[in-house]
């Protein structure tokens, strides 16, 4: 079975600069931007420029490169805004929703890097 990638989705729009973002970091294959409805104080959004959908599509699909490229950015982000608990940061989160059951509403692959809070437990309580 074939991913299928909507390319109307709000993060290919701001790929292909139809929205401003307020970017954090660019990369030949990674952009990254603060989330427009932040929920901690920090809150970055990471995506590839690669037409994916999901973590799994991304890991499935993606060269090397952008493979890479795109975690040295996480790296580089956790670093830079002082969350990284291996250089002192008090450390942070990291969510990637996918599909229903997951509640992604963007369908364009993103990780969430969210910190400068302590964040709680994982997950609340099923409802
Ligand atoms: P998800 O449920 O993982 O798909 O989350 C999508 C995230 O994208 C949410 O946290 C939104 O606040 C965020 N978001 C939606 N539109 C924008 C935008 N134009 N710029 C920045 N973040 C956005």
């Amino acid at each position: 079975m074939a991913y299928a990638y909507d390319d109307q989705n709000i993060f290919a729009r701001i790929l292909r600069g139809e929205i401003p973002n307020s970017t954090v970091m660019e990369t030949d294959h990674t952009l990254a931007f603060n989330d427009i409805a932040p929920q901690a104080p920090v809150h970055v959004l990471v995506i590839p420029k690669g037409a994916y959908v999901t973590l799994d599509h991304f890991a499935a699909q993606a060269s090397e490169a952008e493979i890479v490229d795109f975690h040295r950015v996480v790296a580089r982000i956790c670093a830079d805004l002082e969350v990284a608990p291996g250089m002192g940061g008090a450390g942070y989160r990291v969510i990637s929703n996918a599909g229903g059951d997951g509640v992604q509403e963007v369908p364009h692959y993103h990780l969430h890097i969210l910190g400068g809070r302590p964040l709680g437990r994982m997950l609340a309580k099923a409802v």
